[in-house]
């Protein structure tokens, strides 16, 4: 057994300095080892030469690397880029301990991704640096205490991401040039947002199962593995082994039931279907919610003698995929090939449209050269393979600072806090404020001026603070508060004093604007050109103080008497001008010929809604 060991603890090492490998289809077994032994207490100080397993969480460590100047990499110093390498390589190793380990990322993907992306490009300048933070070399870094470990023997390498359709163009370019085939097919398919899992099976039963880890050493996951459905126990094949690779992820509905059942239970909720993945498939308990796991294979290697020389399946990926639905894997249906580069950055965007009617989460798309020996022709680097590149779709959060808490006066009166942030564009969207409910809902995120919060915004909803990434120091909880902002009036509290509310009515000036806004709103008297900001101004200078004052205005602009403390008329003001004052006046008159229903509704009295009112006028 020592001699056993001494060889395969040499033989891995040697490996792992040197990444040289045999070829690129030559996958060696996985050896099953412990991870309490010799030979994982070696290789995992290898792996965190830099990082102290007992470091506090430590944000600093993360802004050091986001505060570093933004120098092009053409201009970097040697003695520059290794200062920065260090410390990305700090940060990058810090968020995936944490991503790994306690599937809680503190960096959102797209700032996680920017980190590896200068990484990369510094590394492209100066080669020579890799040696000396070789940690680059790994995906991630995982070691959960009490697991089983496997070691890929071949690494499994995460994708080289492209933001922009132009690095898509610039990968196709470098790739039809390698191969000098113009017409070559390419294969697109959806970035499932879960975690990547090799399986294998021997004479048709599995064997083995484990997760990506740092790309060098996944964890045993068998026993997870077979009590989900979507893989088969046995598969019908004549191969000796088999070893197929995917992505584990959980659909969002049932991420929903699952969240849903545990703030039933007053559990921490899951922040993302993929860290549920994760926790489910790296339980070291029998958790039944295991049964929500789902697999898309995507990748079959196969080997029929005992040396572990592994090859694809078939010719190309496409058919690997349809053997893979044969052989009983669940494969998306969303993978389409091609040779037009037009029709690649088409596909890409078909599939960013199609993202939020997908059942599960996707956050990007893979595209891939299809055909294996032009894969082998093109090659990998250390870190991932040149023969594909994920195209990562804007990212629906981001963080930012929360720079105030305000209060808004509804028009029944009801005090909401809303945050107003620290501009941040998510998905293509300047954000400035988000809505926070009530004084529970702001309790319960623990939040305070000053933070660091993560913002989510999806679809056309309102933008919503989805957690604090920073905790405060501040211990007295959040109150909404005993007078109106707006007018200065007691507020009284409703609903067992959940709900905060002004009592001036139509005197509190946020009350009579809201009022207003209602009033001209689509559904009551529909009044084209009256919206808040015009509403607003209109109240401040006067001119309407309350709803029936809207149909007075083209009389009240004409007295000076009625305007306070302004002589010019509304044509003469900025931002009006004959023509908007015009086709105010007309949409004025226009909406004098509403239905009754639509008038009693945009009277907005309290518990008489669209369709209330719908009734009463019958
Ligand atoms: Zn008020």
């Amino acid at each position: 057994l020592l001699l056993f060991l001494i060889l395969m603890r040499s033989n891995c090492l040697k490996r792992f300095n040197n990444i040289k490998w045999k070829g690129l289809y030559h996958y060696n077994n996985l050896y099953s080892i412990h991870s309490s032994n010799n030979l994982m207490t070696l290789l995992d100080r290898q792996i965190n030469t830099s990082i102290n397993q007992n470091e506090i969480i430590d944000s600093h460590i993360i802004s050091k690397a986001n505060k570093i100047k933004p120098i092009p990499v053409s201009k970097l110093t040697e003695s520059e880029a290794i200062n920065e390498l260090k410390a990305l390589n700090e940060s990058i190793n810090f968020n995936d301990e944490l991503y790994y380990n306690k599937n809680s990322p503190l960096l959102p993907d797209n700032q996680y991704d920017k980190l590896i992306k200068r990484a990369e490009n510094i590394i492209g300048r100066f080669p020579s640096l890799i040696t000396s933070v070789s940690k680059l070399n790994a995906v991630g870094y995982s070691k959960s205490d009490s697991f089983v470990s496997l070691i890929h023997n071949y690494p499994m390498k995460s994708l080289d991401n492209g933001f922009q359709e132009q690095d898509i163009l610039s990968f196709i370019n470098k790739v039809i040039n390698k191969t000098n085939d113009s017409l070559m097919k390419f294969i697109v398919e959806p970035k499932i947002d879960g975690l990547s899992l090799a399986i294998r099976y021997t004479d048709g039963q599995l064997v083995a199962a484990a997760t990506r880890g740092n790309g060098l050493i996944g964890e045993d996951v068998l026993r997870n593995v077979f009590r989900m459905s979507t893989i088969p126990k046995r598969i019908a094949s004549t191969y000796r082994n088999i070893e197929i690779r995917g992505e584990v992820y959980v659909n969002k509905l049932d991420f929903s039931v699952i969240n849903s059942e545990r703030i039933n239970q007053s559990l921490s909720v899951y922040s993302t279907p993929r860290n549920l993945a994760s926790g489910l498939l790296r339980s070291l308990t029998s958790d039944n919610n295991t049964q929500y796991l789902r697999f898309f294979a995507y990748t079959a290697l196969i080997s029929d003698n005992h040396t572990s020389n592994y090859e694809p399946i078939s010719e190309t990926q496409s058919e690997s995929l349809q053997l893979l639905a044969q052989l009983g894997f669940e494969v998306s249906n969303h993978c389409d090939t091609m040779s037009s580069t037009i029709d690649v950055i088409s596909a890409c965007r078909a599939m960013e449209n199609r993202r939020e009617t997908l059942a599960f989460e996707i956050d990007g798309a893979v595209v891939k050269v299809d055909r294996f020996d032009y894969q082998l022709m093109v090659g990998e680097s250390t870190r991932a393979p040149k023969w594909a590149i994920a195209y990562k779709f804007t990212a629906k959060e981001s963080t930012t600072k929360l720079i105030d808490i305000i209060v808004q006066v509804g028009r029944t009166g009801v005090l909401t806090p809303v945050a107003i942030l620290e501009p941040v564009i998510i998905g293509g969207v300047v954000i400035e404020r988000a809505t926070l409910h009530n004084e529970a809902e702001v309790n319960r995120l623990r939040l305070s001026k000053g933070l660091t919060v993560r913002v989510k915004r999806a679809g056309d909803v309102i933008p919503k603070i989805i957690a604090a990434e920073s905790t405060s120091s501040q211990s007295t909880p959040y109150s909404l508060p005993s007078t109106c902002p707006s007018c200065g009036s007691d507020t009284v509290r409703y609903d067992n004093g959940t709900t905060v509310r002004c009592i001036a009515g139509l005197v509190c000036p946020a009350q009579t604007v809201e009022s207003i806004k209602h009033f001209a709103s689509r559904d009551a008297a529909n009044i084209d050109g009256l919206g808040i900001a015009k509403i607003e101004e209109l109240h401040n200078i006067g001119l309407v103080r309350n709803i029936a004052d809207i149909y007075l205005l083209r009389e009240k602009d004409k007295n000076p008497r009625n305007r306070l403390n302004e002589s010019t008329s509304l044509r003469d003001r900025k931002g009006w001008g004959d023509r908007s004052v015009n086709n105010l006046l007309t949409s004025i008159d226009n909406s004098k010929n509403i239905s009754f229903h639509r008038l009693l509704y945009g009277l907005g009295i309290r518990h008489v809604g669209l369709n209330t009112a719908k009734a009463l006028e019958k």
